[in-house]
């Protein structure tokens, strides 16, 4: 019996939803219901420093507003620490990530100028080759650590890593895509300040909710090469990727949540529909 479609949008609440993540929704609920599937809400709230309460209540209102409705309880991720501690465990115990304690500045001046897909300075290495007595000790020591992924024992241990990708409507025949580990270097798994990452916790969750279609944009493309790893390792079913256009200002960049003019709300408060904005984003 193949699984029962179940999609998610995962927003983060770290600002106003805009146009962009509109344009996602509307697309990942389009997708669950040409597919006979479900379409789940997952609040993606691990960075502490930048989620706000007040930008959680905010997503449900302008989503609701927007016409979309998901089953409860929604999953909130800043609830679940244990368990992405419990996956970062398990890796640690397969020799798979290692503590670097590296500050933003130290890594910039060491990378060469080699960057990262994101754009982030690539880690040139530094901690790898740490002893164990000094890793022991810093750690003893409570020096916050990054923990990183080793990315060439990881590709070494699994071979070619693929992924399966389907668009632009969920009724395209699938494609295979290569995960290239690779152009990430040692990405980090666990960070210093909350004992997850984006990438761990998007596994763990996507795998906990039985999501089979996995609707982002464009520009999430490149993460799915540590995304598929990190599955292939933790012992996690890959779902199908699915991955939308970008929605751009006049100017050709993509929407800010910085920016609040931009905002579902601010367009609300100047008169727009919900149906106004379907229409402008070409759902109907
Ligand atoms: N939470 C992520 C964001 O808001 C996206 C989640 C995902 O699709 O993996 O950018």
């Amino acid at each position: 019996m193949p699984d029962q479609p179940v999609l998610r949008f995962a927003p983060s609440p770290n600002g106003l939803l805009h146009l962009g993540h509109a344009y996602s929704a509307l697309f990942t609920a389009q997708w669950a219901k040409e597919l006979g599937g479900q379409f789940r809400l997952r609040i993606e709230d691990v960075d502490i420093t930048r989620c706000k309460p007040e930008f959680t209540e905010a997503i449900f209102e302008d989503l609701r507003w927007l016409g979309l409705t998901w089953p409860e309880p929604v999953m909130v991720q800043s609830n679940r620490f244990d368990i992405y501690s419990a996956a970062a465990e398990k890796l640690k115990r397969m020799d798979l990530i290692y503590p670097c304690f590296c500050s933003r500045a130290e890594i910039r001046q060491n990378a060469g100028g080699r960057l990262d897909p994101d754009g982030a300075p690539l880690y040139p290495g530094t901690c790898r080759h740490q002893s164990r007595s000094e890793i022991s000790r810093r750690l003893a020591d409570g020096e916050p650590a990054n923990w990183r992924l080793k990315a060439d024992e990881l590709m070494a241990r699994t071979g070619p890593l693929t992924f399966t990708t389907l668009g632009p409507t969920p009724h395209d025949r699938p494609q295979i895509a290569y995960a290239r580990l690779e152009r990430w270097g040692d990405v980090v798994i666990q960070r210093k300040d909350v004992p997850t990452s984006y990438h761990l916790s998007v596994v763990v969750d996507d795998a906990a909710e039985g999501i089979t279609h996995v609707t982002r944009g464009r520009d999430m493309e490149a993460a799915t090469d540590i995304h598929v790893a990190l599955q292939f390792v933790l012992g996690l079913k890959s779902p199908i990727y699915a991955f939308h256009k970008l929605i751009l200002d006049e100017e050709g960049h993509k929407l800010s949540k910085s920016i609040q003019s931009q905002s579902l709300r601010a367009l609300r408060e100047v008169g727009w529909s919900p149906e106004r904005i379907r229409h402008e984003l070409g759902f109907n």
